[in-house]
């Protein structure tokens, strides 16, 4: 059953995304003899290849358009198509950001393939490729099989194991017919400028309105700092104006799975753990022992986040800064 596997590989800020290089491990487990072929976009994606090689791709498609140097749907949805048809992919593997979010869809509608989103599973199964994604705010999981045509899927980041596995892969130019653009991007402004990318962080200390104010946030991110980490907030805090949107975790927010999540003064609501309930460790800090959040804890700790933020910030420091 060997499977022709194209992974849309995603850059952002001049650096490959981390899912995209899960999205070339899974495709190579996947491929069972069969091609891989990764796709960049975008002016300057030839700087690319040498770190796309590192995942073992066979191919390595390049568009090197103006029209596709910032991302824009039309443009995008128009490449993306050429080239499936043109390379004749049966799997297509996106990660589940903003942009595999809005382009897969598309794509795949115009194709009249099929899509399975936010998959946290790929597996081969008896020959069959099984993708696994949750539902109903990731109470219960879906398996899921396609047997005919082709399928589109989006990778939840930090979900998949990342294997190098190095070649030296064919590059292979590839030209769009780009037209009718209804949208050009003059400019990006963007409203966060430093730190840890948080869909892709793999430590996020969150605060919930228990942080009470904006002030409040500072010992989280001081203890973000030292674990190399990101700050993140419930939907409280944000309705509170304590943060901005973007850092919004959940059902309505960003979805995420680090290695560890510290939730601070956040009670656990539904539509909270939909976003962080995949994580692999949870740590919850809350004075009120019944809050829910400690039902999907792995520790839990009963106490007023003012005091025992600043001391795991201490403690971690002892560790993990060298004197
Ligand atoms: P609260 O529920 O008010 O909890 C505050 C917690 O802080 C309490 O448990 C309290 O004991 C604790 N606390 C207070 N002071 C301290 C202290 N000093 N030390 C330690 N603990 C303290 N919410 C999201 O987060 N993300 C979403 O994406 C989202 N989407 C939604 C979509 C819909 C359609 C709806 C209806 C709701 C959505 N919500 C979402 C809102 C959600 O239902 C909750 O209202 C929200 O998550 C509550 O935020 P919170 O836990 O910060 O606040």
């Amino acid at each position: 059953m060997s499977k022709k596997i194209l992974v849309f590989v995603e850059s952002k800020d001049g650096k490959l995304r981390n899912v995209s290089f899960e999205a070339l491990t899974v495709a190579k487990q996947l491929a069972d003899g069969g091609e891989v072929i990764a796709a960049i976009f975008g002016t300057g994606a030839t700087e690319f290849i040498q770190d796309i090689s590192q995942y073992g791709p066979d191919k390595v498609y390049v568009l090197e358009d103006e029209a596709l140097s910032i991302y824009t749907t039309d443009a995008y949805v128009q490449a993306l198509g050429q080239l499936i048809e043109e390379v004749k992919a049966e799997i297509i593997l996106l990660g589940h950001t903003a942009i595999g979010k809005d382009l897969a869809p598309r794509v795949a509608a115009r194709l009249g393939a099929g899509l399975i989103s936010d998959c946290t599973g790929v597996n081969l199964e008896n020959g069959e490729i099984v993708f696994t994604r949750p539902i109903y705010a990731g109470k219960a999981f879906q398996k899921k099989v396609f047997n005919q045509g082709k399928v589109f899927a989006t990778l939840r980041p930090n979900n998949f194991e990342i294997q190098g596995n190095l070649v030296v892969a064919e590059v292979v130019p590839f030209q769009p017919v780009i037209k009718d653009l209804r949208t050009i991007v003059k400019e990006i402004v963007r409203k966060t400028t430093s730190g840890v990318d948080l869909s892709e962080a793999k430590v996020i200390i969150s605060g919930g309105r228990g942080v009470k104010s904006k002030e409040g946030f500072k010992p989280l991110q001081e203890l973000a700092d030292v674990l190399g980490g990101a700050v993140g907030a419930s939907r409280g805090a944000c309705d509170a104006e304590f943060c901005d949107y973007s850092l919004q975790i959940g059902q309505t927010g960003k979805v995420v799975t680090p290695d560890l999540y510290i939730a601070c003064g956040i009670s656990g609501a539904i539509q909270h753990l939909a976003g962080m309930s995949n994580s692999k460790v949870i740590v919850a800090i809350n004075k009120d022992p019944e809050a829910p959040i400690f039902q999907v804890a792995d520790y839990g700790i009963v106490g007023d986040l003012f005091e025992v933020v600043p001391l795991l910030t201490e403690e971690f420091k002892k560790v993990l800064v060298p004197c």
